[in-house]
C-alpha cells in the first residue's frame, strides 16, 4: 500500500456510511434468497493417513475412500466430517467442485470483502449472495467490543456501494424482485 498524504484508510473511514438496520434486514433477505440457489453439500474428508486438507461431498468421499482401500486393503482410512467446520475460504469438493458448507473465519471474511470492495457485489448473483450470507453469518453487522473495526467498515462499504449501484434494493418492496434471479 502506498502512503501518500496521510493514511488513506483513515480518510476512507471518515466518509463511510453505516447501513441502517432496516436496510440491513432488506439486504439480508436478498442474500438469503440468492444463496438458496446454491446447492450446498456437507463437507467430508478422509482421516487415517490421507491429506485432510482435501474436502469432498459425501458421494465423492465414499468413492475416494473405496479407491484408497482398494489400493491398500489394510489401510486405516475412514470418512470424517459431515458437520460445519471453519474454513479460510469457500470449500468445494475436490472431485466434482460442488459447494461445501463451511463457516468463514475472519480471514475468509476479510478476503471476500476485499474482493467485493474491488469488484463490486452483485445482488443478483447467487454466488455473491451465498458468500455475503456466509460473511454475515460469521461476523454479523456489528460487534461493539471489536477493537479492529476495519472488517466492519469493509462490510458496510461493500453493501453501500451495492445499494448505490442497484437502486431497486431500496425502492422495491420485498418479494417484488424475487423473479430477478431466474
Ligand atoms: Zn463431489
Amino acid at each position: 500500500m502506498t502512503m501518500m498524504g496521510g493514511n488513506p484508510m483513515a480518510a476512507k473511514q471518515q466518509e463511510l456510511k453505516r447501513i441502517p438496520r432496516p436496510t440491513q434486514k432488506r439486504i439480508e433477505a436478498i442474500f438469503i434468497h440468492g444463496a438458496d440457489f446454491i446447492d450446498e453439500w456437507p463437507e467430508y474428508w478422509i482421516a487415517g493417513g490421507y491429506d485432510q486438507s482435501e474436502s469432498f461431498c459425501i458421494q465423492c468421499a465414499e468413492k475416494k475412500l473405496a479407491e484408497l482401500l482398494a489400493k491398500e486393503p489394510g489401510g486405516e482410512y475412514c470418512l470424517d466430517g459431515g458437520w460445519c467446520v471453519e474454513g479460510d475460504s469457500q470449500a468445494f469438493c475436490e472431485t466434482c467442485r460442488r459447494y461445501l458448507g463451511n463457516c468463514f473465519t475472519q480471514y475468509a471474511c476479510d478476503e471476500e470483502l476485499n474482493y467485493y470492495d474491488e469488484m463490486g457485489c452483485n445482488p443478483l448473483s447467487a454466488d455473491d449472495c451465498y458468500s455475503m450470507e456466509n460473511i454475515l453469518g460469521s461476523m454479523g453487522w456489528e460487534f461493539p467490543t471489536c477493537k479492529d473495526q476495519s472488517s466492519y467498515d469493509a462490510l458496510h462499504q461493500v453493501c453501500q456501494a451495492m445499494i448505490e449501484r442497484h437502486w431497486w434494493i431500496s425502492a422495491t418492496e420485498y418479494g417484488q424482485y424475487l423473479h430477478m434471479w431466474q
